[in-house]
């Protein structure tokens, strides 16, 4: 499942390949799961539209796109791609032979192809036409240390439970989730609101850092996954927890623990997290 960071790496490289580019027409494939907005909506949504800018927000993938004979900059239109377990966004040439699982195409003026492609089906497809897609919470990357301690106020949910609250802030997933309780020393189970300011500006710092690393890891692998001729996978940064039960912890040589809370397996060091 792509974290925030991947999708960030995704949507940046995408940024590179077709901003300015013109989506001429669309093909959808047979497939409705991964539509969340009707093939009708979508086609005619984005076919005509200009691509002015690929972004990320929470885990979703937006193309802000304009009319491209319009004068009128208020009227926006977005197509937001989720990529679920397995979904891939391609750039390919249209000689490329497209993929098993290709639910999605978009010709481009510039003569190549965007394409959806999703084995396992759990992404989804959709577009706005007036209301701007903002997201469910706040930016993890972006939200202020006041907004950040704010989220947590009064909350009596664990806090890692709170950093997986899509409505609190989206994007953050298992891993970035246990990996910044550690490197901020807090312990999983602790109630939400019941942290101390600093504990909470560490946390912030920590997520921001834990997630910043993983995008510049990113960085250089961006093609392989949004050129038709990349590989599969994803980077991984190098977890100080996660998925480290019973490894020693690389601070202090403790055996990390694992626990399930909230349905998913969480890491934590008993000596550095209190
Ligand atoms: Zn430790």
């Amino acid at each position: 499942m792509p974290e925030l960071p991947e999708v960030e790496t995704i949507a940046r490289g995408l940024d590179k390949r077709v901003r300015g580019d013109v989506i001429e027409a669309v093909w959808l494939g047979k497939h409705r799961e991964p539509l969340k907005s009707s093939a009708r909506e979508i086609a005619a949504a984005l076919a005509g539209t200009r691509i002015a800018q690929v972004r990320r927000i929470g885990k979703h993938i937006v193309f802000d796109l304009e009319l491209k004979a319009s004068r009128n900059r208020k009227e926006s239109r977005q197509w937001i791609v989720h990529l679920g377990m397995t979904g891939r966004m391609l750039v390919c040439s249209p000689e490329e032979e497209s993929p098993k699982h290709t639910h999605a195409i978009a010709t481009l003026s510039s003569g190549r192809e965007l394409r959806f492609v999703d084995p396992r089906r759990f992404g989804r497809l959709s577009v706005t036409m007036e209301q701007a897609f903002t997201g469910p919470g706040s930016e993890p990357l972006t939200v202020t240390p006041e907004e950040f301690v704010r989220l947590f106020h009064g909350r009596k949910t664990p806090i890692k439970a709170a950093l997986l609250n899509q409505k609190l802030l989206h994007g953050v997933g298992n891993i970035y989730a246990d990996e910044s309780l550690f490197r901020a020393g807090i312990r999983p189970r602790r109630q939400a609101g019941r942290l101390t300011r600093a504990e909470l500006d560490r946390l912030h710092a920590a997520l921001k850092e834990v997630l910043r690393e993983a995008i510049k890891l990113g960085g250089s692998s961006v093609s392989d996954y949004v050129d038709a001729e990349g590989r599969e996978g994803f980077f991984q940064l190098q977890h100080r927890v996660y998925l480290r039960t019973g490894k020693p912890c690389l601070v202090c040589k403790t055996p990390i623990k694992r626990f399930v809370l909230g349905g998913r397996g969480t890491h934590y060091c008993p000596k550095c997290q209190r």
